[in-house]
């Protein structure tokens, strides 16, 4: 009997034949190497936080919460070593347990540890050295499609390891994996406040030359720089859990319901603008206050018992850090313009994560060279959700012609002509590496299918 399943916002519906939940690698193995009962595309599941159909299946999911277990924390390696099911934030608390933490502490804490080996991910306010997680990966093991068991590693296949941090399970299922981990931080935030109009390309280089990290937050008209640097000391600490919450329930649910409840557009407007104004005070508030700092791992949110009513959805393209101010201006001419014309805006404030230049894996977004995104984030519901659903096709086309690189897992609406130039070269390597390591196409679904060269 088929099995409906929903990603974590609500926008990729998949109906696969059997849905499949292994406890030991055997157990694995065997699913893939039985065609008749566990019939293609085979495609892993983490915790479905994907924006993307990339994980959706007609055939067979499977879902890798059977496999969590810590094989080896090494305190002289300074590596963690677990199954590919175990989320980033319960491997987190126990890493915290013995004063450590990941290099990179991303916000989405129920991303799995196999997904964060070998899918796009982005951190900005970790990303001293990267902002990618997979650049930290240092050994996958995975079962091929035909149910052999593989790895490669930094120290003894780069190569194949620099095309498996991308592989999104194209290559076959990622069930244990060995990423870099440090002692535990804490970290500061301050919060730099400009309006768009006075903001300038060399102001933002300086803010970067002069901070370890950045990220960027643009409500209306007021662009807030975010910075981040390791400290000593915690300062109103208590600001950790308001931050968590504001992004695991409050800034969602307070902008569905003003667009579920409002019963004029007039009123809704009102109330909409009413709430941006807050959220510009409270940016300025944090700025005041002279920011906060807290544990690292703090940073990380559990999304998990978010109800349906307070969830959000985003997109993300990435583009040159030397182009971002103009960008971002045409961005916001754009977004007001559609906004005229089709009345759809987004309800959340936009994101742009500073990611430095990393060419670790073959799909890094910022293999070139610095990249700053622009990332619309709406928390939408059945009201708005066609008004979502367009807005961000139109969003892709602009950024697609201003030269921006989506994500597979986080930019909906991808395009093969989106991947095709964002990629290049690149895209035409990874697309006959996977014709040679799944020639019979056992976890290609349509999704991919798609995309591939
Ligand atoms: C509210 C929210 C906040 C988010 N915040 C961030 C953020 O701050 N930073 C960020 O980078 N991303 C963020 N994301 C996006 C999310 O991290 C990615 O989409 C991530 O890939 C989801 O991980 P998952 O474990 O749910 O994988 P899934 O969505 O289940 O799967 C993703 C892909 O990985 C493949 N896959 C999963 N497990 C395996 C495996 N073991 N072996 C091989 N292939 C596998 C799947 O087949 C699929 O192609 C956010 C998403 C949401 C909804």
């Amino acid at each position: 009997m088929s099995t409906k399943i929903t990603n974590y916002d609500g926008g990729v519906i998949t109906v696969p034949q059997k849905v499949v939940r292994p406890e030991s690698v055997e157990e694995l193995q065997a699913i893939l190497k039985d065609t008749e009962l566990f019939p293609k595309p085979v495609r892993a599941m983490g915790s479905f936080h994907s924006l993307t159909p990339c994980a959706s299946s007609s055939g067979t999911i499977v879902l890798m919460s059977g496999l969590k277990k810590i094989q080896n924390i090494d305190t002289q390696k300074m590596a963690l070593t677990a199954q590919a099911g175990l989320q980033l934030i319960e491997a987190a608390e126990v890493l915290r347990r013995h004063n450590l933490q990941f290099m990179l502490n991303i916000e989405i804490g129920n991303i799995t540890l196999g997904s964060a080996a070998c899918c796009q991910t982005k951190d900005s306010l970790d990303g001293v050295e990267f902002g990618q997680v997979n650049s930290y990966v240092t050994k996958i093991k995975w079962v091929t499609p035909t149910g052999e068991l593989r790895e490669a590693s930094l120290e003894e296949s780069p190569e194949l390891l620099y095309l498996v941090r991308s592989s999104y399970g194209m290559c076959g299922i990622v069930y244990e994996v060995t990423f870099k981990i440090k002692p535990l931080e804490i970290v500061r935030f301050n919060y730099l406040i400009h309006n768009i109009n006075d903001l300038t390309q060399e102001r933002v280089s300086n803010i970067i030359a002069a901070n370890e990290s950045i990220v960027c937050w643009t409500v209306g008209r007021m662009v807030v720089i975010q910075t981040r640097n390791r400290t000593t000391k915690l300062k109103n600490s208590w600001m950790a859990d308001i931050r968590r919450q504001g992004w695991s329930y409050t800034g969602a649910f307070v902008g569905k319901s003003i667009r579920l409840y409002t019963p004029t557009t007039t009123l809704k407007n009102l109330f909409e603008n009413l709430w941006f104004s807050m959220q510009r005070f409270a940016y300025r508030f944090l700025s005041a206050i002279g920011g906060f700092s807290l544990y690292d791992p703090d940073k990380i949110i559990n999304y998990e018992r978010t109800p349906p009513s307070a969830r959000y959805a985003f997109t993300f393209w990435a583009f040159p850090r030397d182009q971002w101010v103009n960008n971002l201006k045409a961005y916001l001419e754009f977004s007001e313009n559609h906004f005229k014309k089709h009345g759809f805006r987004c309800n959340m404030p936009l994101g742009s994560y500073f990611i430095r230049r990393d060419a670790s894996s073959i799909l890094s977004y910022s293999h070139d060279g610095d990249i700053i995104s622009i990332d619309p984030i709406h928390a939408y519901s059945d009201v708005d959700k066609a008004g979502w659903d367009f807005f961000l096709q139109e969003f892709n086309a602009w950024a697609y012609s201003r030269g921006g690189i989506p994500l597979l897992n986080q930019s909906p609406f991808v395009q093969k002509r989106h991947v095709v130039d964002a990629f290049g070269e690149r895209w035409q390597k990874l697309s006959d590496w996977v014709k040679t390591v799944d020639p019979k196409e056992r976890m290609l679904n349509p999704f991919f299918k798609e995309l591939l060269l």
